[in-house]
């Protein structure tokens, strides 16, 4: 089995969110179950500073306003290879993977993911040099949605899956720029990529894969309804009727293990929390926070309306004055942090912000906190309650996506709905009454840190759902081939919208 894993973050080279995780994450996991999964990403400055050597197996031309690039080969830490599409133009830029370091997208977005989206479907169609192609073509969120498209357009004979780990980032660039992407006319239709006059990479993905995933199960039956499906719930709703749609969950990688964590001041495991202790600790002199006994709640997010961190605006007060502290780390949109930051001066002391994205002391505030404040308004997946749970810190989330599947309400954490400061108090009330119960507490922390999220699970899931795909392309191959062949007619967006 041989897979193109497309993505546009890799936690070992450049990350801004959960992406970068499953990258580094899940093909590592699948080449342990003897899967030849590869990765393509773009060469970022920061990726080419990471990786060397790189060898330059592909010149390429470039289509319509896609400029020529080259696709380098070179390999990841526990042997995963790793092909570089090279387009100095496009990459070799200041900033993080989508945007400038004044956090603005770039404008050439739709030209830079296309070309890393043609440069997965020339792989697919067979470059010389390289002397491999993929049974499996996997692309992830919009970024490469446009690569399934190309490999359907071109009629290549690779299977599709297009993995939505957000379906509120859609990859959306005005009709106009299509030809200069090589998108075929026709394709821009309802029965294609078109949205709102807009083509869309993410329904690119959607539409032309084979089979479409997604970061759990209830976030899969979510995408199917209007609040939460983005607009693209009829299709997607079609999709899931044909079988077509499966819910996986993520898992968290072998860095999140508190007994070998080089970022915590102390080891510790299910058996001796005292390390958890002296975290804590750390956490309160480094966010300035008073000496205390009471629970202290952690956050750490991306600042995005997304993750609800109004509603702990809301809510602090209260937290606070049933003595509990909160330690918050995070960046993004400059006005979550604009209210944080009024926030930590308003219950100076209690509540501590530190703005930026800091992996050690991500590491270290999960590990010190006693629950983990979740009240995100959506959530495909969600990795820091997982990540939460195994440090023995109790989550408290909003019941919704991934995290309604992945924390057992009142055994391994707290769950409330529907996402409002009212509900995140009441359940920060349970939080409250099992600190208070020293019994309660020891035993939820256990089976939280008990829970298994190794990506070998995952990993299996999706090795399965690439054989299945194989399979089904094999023997509708053969069929081709002695048959008279009947082009696949496809439900229309219309029909099911
Ligand atoms: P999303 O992908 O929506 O941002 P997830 O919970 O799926 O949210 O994944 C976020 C990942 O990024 C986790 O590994 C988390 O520990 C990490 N993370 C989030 N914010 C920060 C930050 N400010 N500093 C360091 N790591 C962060």
């Amino acid at each position: 089995m041989s897979v193109l894993f497309v993505t546009s973050e890799h936690a070992e080279l450049l990350k801004s969110g959960g992406l970068g995780d499953i990258s580094a994450a899940l093909p590592r996991a699948l080449r342990e179950t003897g899967c030849d999964i590869r990765i393509l990403m773009p060469a970022y400055p920061s990726v080419l500073a990471k990786v060397r050597p790189i060898t330059i197996v592909a010149h390429r031309k470039g289509r319509g306003a896609i400029p020529p690039y080259l696709i380098g080969a070179t390999e990841l830490s526990g042997g995963v290879p790793l092909y570089l599409v090279l387009a100095p133009t496009l990459f070799q830029r200041d900033g993080a993977a989508y945007g400038g370091p004044d956090g603005r997208d770039h404008a050439d977005n739709d030209l830079r993911f296309a070309c890393l989206s043609l440069a997965a479907a020339e792989i697919c169609a067979g470059l010389p040099r390289l002397g491999w192609r993929p049974d499996i073509l996997h692309a992830h969120d919009w970024v490469s949605g446009l690569a399934p498209a190309y490999a359907r357009w071109w009629k290549l004979p690779v299977r599709s899956v297009m993995t939505i780990h957000n379906i509120a980032h859609q990859g959306l660039f005005p009709y106009h720029r299509m030809p200069d992407l090589d998108v075929p006319p026709e394709a821009f239709s309802l029965d294609g990529l078109e949205f709102h006059l807009h083509g869309s990479f993410l329904k690119a993905g959607i539409y032309y894969s084979d089979h479409l995933t997604t970061v759990s199960p209830t976030y899969a039956e979510e995408i199917t309804t209007e609040p939460l499906g983005g607009g693209l719930h009829g299709l997607i709703g079609g999709i899931a009727a044909a079988g077509r749609l499966t819910g996986i969950p993520n898992g968290i990688g072998e860095e999140w293990n508190p007994a070998r964590d080089p970022y915590l001041p102390a080891a510790f495991d299910a058996g001796n929390l005292d390390g958890k202790a002296e975290a804590a600790e750390v956490i309160r002199t480094a966010l300035c926070l008073d000496p205390a006994e009471g629970p202290l709640f952690g956050v750490v997010s991306r600042l995005v309306h997304q993750k609800g961190l109004d509603l702990v605006a809301e809510a602090a007060a209260e937290i606070v004055a049933r003595g509990g502290q909160i330690a918050i780390l995070g960046t993004g949109d400059p006005q979550v942090e604009a209210m944080l930051l009024d926030l930590s001066r308003r219950h100076r002391g209690k509540v501590g912000l530190m703005v930026g994205f800091n992996e050690p002391m991500a590491h270290r505030i999960i590990a010190a906190s006693d629950f983990f404040l979740m009240p995100s308004r959506f959530e495909p997946c969600g990795l820091t309650q997982m990540q939460a749970q195994r440090y023995g810190t109790l989550p408290i989330a909003h019941r919704t996506g991934g995290l309604a599947d992945t924390i057992e309400d009142g055994e391994t954490g707290f769950l409330f709905a529907p996402a409002d400061a009212g509900e995140l108090i009441g359940a920060a009330e349970r939080a409250f009454a099992v600190f208070a119960d020293k019994d309660r507490l020891a035993a939820m922390r256990r089976a939280a840190m008990a829970k298994d999220f190794a990506w070998s699970g995952p990993a299996k899931a999706y090795k399965a759902l690439y054989a299945r795909l194989a399979d089904d392309g094999s023997s509708r191959s053969a069929r081709s081939r002695s048959l008279t062949v009947v082009p696949k007619t496809r439900t229309p967006a219309s029909k099911v919208a």
